[in-house]
């Protein structure tokens, strides 16, 4: 009889398994979709090669993927990287998912992400914490940058980056890749993780995701309070390890709160603006306008909410208010590819970007710094 039982209880479990592991790809596949498919032959225009194009945040590492293999689904992996010519990806790490995700209000008190670790057959301590959800993920980077034997480098220095950038003037393809966390709560409120995730390599971190946290609060929490004192802490900490203050995802008050404590020159790492896409996502012109007086960096996303479009012109206008609001050397991408949204292309189809920032009239020069060499030109100046 006690043998029958084992061996149903072990079929359960092997079948969930099978189960949650099919969930958890479908997931992947489900979530990360693109509204034009085969970008490049909507391309009508001739467009200039960029020569450093970068990007300030994709939540890829997030899914059961290789990265360093391509997959005909999701945005960004190291072949379509280098297709497309990309030079610097951030990687941003997502590490506890709210149920009923939406811009609004969200409580602290769900987290789908200890199931997709489950299904994703992480390792066990990752089903149950987020630090180390964040610490794998660190160090799954950290593996593909090991095996791919050269055509991907992990930059966390600014020499590093000096460096690279001198590779790629020579002619090298490799794909530089950084580290950031999206949601202070990786820190499972400790001061002391800062270090550990510095130690790793991480050289952003956004204060909060999309609830409130132990730090400050969200612009999707239920409170959307600002900074708390340990959030005032965490702040000066960031800044001992030079670790830049990503303000995607916060509240206007903890906004406030950053500007009212530091003169840092913060970024927002993916973002709209609500003078073109008025929503509760989106950056305001006060708090645009001193992160431009900081010299601050702000991503413009491609996708809809951020930017109240489908395509790539949505996205051209976003970037055009803020480079006529704040200076053409304070605007980047900041795409949000396998962020678990339908974006407008994979990373492919950024030349369809190019071709609309020149309808705009931007110049070949502007074009160069909004693709990638404005985010060169901060972390080379920020970075230690
Ligand atoms: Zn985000």
């Amino acid at each position: 009889m006690k043998e029958i039982l084992y061996i149903v209880l072990l079929l359960l479990l092997i079948g969930g398994i099978y189960f949650f592991g099919f969930v958890a790809k479908g997931l992947d596949k489900k979530y990360n979709t693109v509204s034009i498919p085969h970008p490049l032959d909507q391309l009508q225009e001739k467009v200039p090669p960029i020569p450093f194009m970068a990007d300030l945040h994709c939540d890829a590492l997030l899914w059961d993927r290789d990265l360093l293999e391509e997959a005909d689904h999701g945005h960004v992996d190291l072949p379509r990287m280098q297709k497309a010519n990309m030079a610097l990806q951030f990687f941003s790490i997502v590490s506890k998912t709210p149920k009923g995700i939406n811009i609004e209000s969200n409580s602290a008190n769900s987290d789908m992400n200890g199931l997709l670790s489950f299904g994703q057959l992480l390792p066990p301590k990752t089903w149950f914490s987020i630090k180390e959800r964040a610490v794998h993920q660190c160090k799954m980077m950290h593996q593909y940058v090991e095996a791919s034997k050269g055509r991907l480098v992990f930059i966390d220095t600014r020499q590093e980056l000096a460096d690279f950038v001198a590779q790629r003037e020579k002619g090298s393809k490799a794909v530089a890749c950084m580290l950031g966390i999206e949601g202070a709560h990786a820190l499972e409120g400790d001061l002391a993780n800062v270090k550990l995730f510095a130690d790793l390599g991480v050289r952003y971190i956004g204060l909060t995701h999309f609830f409130d946290n132990e730090w400050a609060g969200s612009a999707h929490g239920e409170k959307k309070g600002g900074l708390t004192p340990i959030g005032k802490e965490l702040v000066k900490e960031m800044q001992k390890y030079g670790i830049a203050i990503d303000l995607a995802h916060a509240s206007k008050q903890t906004i406030d709160d950053v500007f009212a404590l530091t003169d840092a020159p913060v970024i927002i790492s993916h973002t709209g603006v609500q003078g073109v896409c008025n929503n509760n996502r989106n950056l305001s012109d006060r708090h645009l306008e001193e992160i431009g007086r900081r010299h601050g960096l702000v991503g413009i996303g491609l996708w809809e909410t951020a930017v109240c479009g489908k395509d790539a012109k949505a996205t051209a206008t976003n970037i055009k208010y803020v480079a006529d609001r704040i200076g053409v050397d304070k605007v980047a991408l900041g795409s949000d590819f396998d962020g678990a949204i339908e974006t407008h292309f994979d990373v492919t189809g950024l030349p369809l970007l190019v071709a609309e920032l020149q309808k705009l009239g931007f110049s070949r020069e502007d074009i160069d710094k909004i693709m990638g060499g404005n985010v060169r030109d901060y972390f080379l100046r920020n970075l230690k």
